[in-house]
């Protein structure tokens, strides 16, 4: 099939890095986090992959996200936890979407689920560190009470304990042992007040893979089942992971032009010495990133980098002196993924993480499923 851009996903590599972490996990189950588009990777394919290789539930930040899932057929057990008063948490109870609640929720989460004449299942969130979302050990008791006193008039039922983790990807800080100490406390304390839990979580992947001591029932798995490294010092590989997707494009024009030629707007990049620049049909647009500066492409099966600056829906690469002019319109430019750089090395030009560079390809770019 003829193709200009695509973001290659390779579902077998979603499948392995499930399962991979299901096997170290385990017995824990694996939450496969497919929000926001599953990290860009499409949402429904990424949730049918991993639910396939032994993820048991889905993991969203909006109850629409969840709400798509449900209308594309999936009725495994899944998790929204980032609301506001316009979430739709009744549609949400009538689905079957658990719900995260830090607090103001409650009350929301309890009229909705009179509305809907069912209990809303409820996942309670400490904030053990992090500063987000979640309820601060403080008022941790009040909640518990609030919580139990709807639970006794039927209108929902406390199934989960919850935390984020804010530096599990460096893996010597104390603060995520602070964090463990809190989580433990909190849990104990939902315990203590009657709830009969279902699932304690707080893992996320740099967690899953550097401290097994928090993995409680349940990881939530988002990064890694993209197969990307949340470690600055380790690599996919290091990690027996597979990245997912690969960012391709065909060159859309090729010429020769001699030193001095300013390339793309500001003409930030003036060129050294007669060169052969490529033009790769990727910009902004698509969502490469305008901060990158020397973005590393594959053309080939060599190494080249970009010049000047990003555009909406270009850029431009110096190939150098010494390469063949002919044939290289149309030829393969392969931005990160299976034989070209990897999604690491876009974020170090850019000035990003890894988490960024995915995500951010655009709906512009068409994803194919290989
Ligand atoms: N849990 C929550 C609450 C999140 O917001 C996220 C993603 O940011 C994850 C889990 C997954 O994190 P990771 O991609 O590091 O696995």
């Amino acid at each position: 099939m003829s193709w200009e851009r695509r973001a290659e996903i390779d579902l077998s590599a979603i499948r392995h890095n499930v399962r991979r972490v299901a096997e170290l996990a385990a017995p824990a189950q694996v939450m496969a986090v497919v929000k926001a588009d599953a990290y860009g990777h499409g949402a429904l394919p990424v949730a049918r992959a991993a639910l396939e290789a032994g993820a048991t539930w889905l993991g969203f930040a909006h109850v629409s996200e969840a709400l798509a899932a449900r209308d594309a057929g999936f009725t495994a057990p899944a998790l929204a936890w980032l609301h506001t008063p316009d979430t739709a948490f009744s549609e949400a109870i009538s689905r079957n979407i658990d719900l995260g609640v830090s607090g103001w929720e409650l009350d929301r989460v309890a009229a909705a689920a009179e509305s809907a004449a069912r209990p809303a299942r409820v996942h309670l969130k400490i904030d053990t560190g992090l500063g987000r979302n979640g309820c601060t050990p403080e008022n941790w008791e009040a909640l518990l009470g609030a919580a139990a006193a709807y639970q006794e008039d039927g209108l929902l039922r406390v199934v989960g304990v919850f935390s984020h983790l804010s530096v599990a990807d460096e893996p010597d800080r104390v603060e995520t042992d602070q964090q463990l100490d809190a989580f433990r406390t909190a849990v104990a304390l939902a315990e203590n007040a009657g709830f009969d839990l279902e699932v304690r979580h707080t893992a996320n992947t740099p967690a899953i893979l550097s401290r097994p001591d928090t993995h409680f029932d349940m990881v939530r798995l988002g990064l890694g089942m993209y197969g990307l490294s949340p470690f600055r010092d380790q690599t996919s590989e290091d990690l027996s992971l597979r990245p997912a997707m690969r960012l391709v494009a065909r060159v859309a024009n090729a010429k020769t032009v001699p030193a001095g030629q300013g390339v793309s707007y500001g003409l930030t990049y003036r060129t050294g010495h007669p060169t052969l620049l490529a033009l790769v049909p990727l910009g902004y647009g698509d969502g490469v990133p305008r901060s990158a500066t020397s973005g590393p492409v594959h053309i080939r099966g060599r190494l080249f980098r970009s010049c000047g600056r990003v555009a909406m829906d270009q850029f431009v690469v110096d190939m150098g002196p010494d390469e063949d002019i002919a044939g290289l319109v149309g030829a393969e430019v392969v931005l990160f993924g299976d034989g070209g750089p990897s999604a690491d090395e876009w974020a170090e030009s850019a000035g990003t993480i890894n988490y960024e560079i995915v995500t951010r390809v655009s709906p512009r770019v068409p994803r194919v499923y290989v």
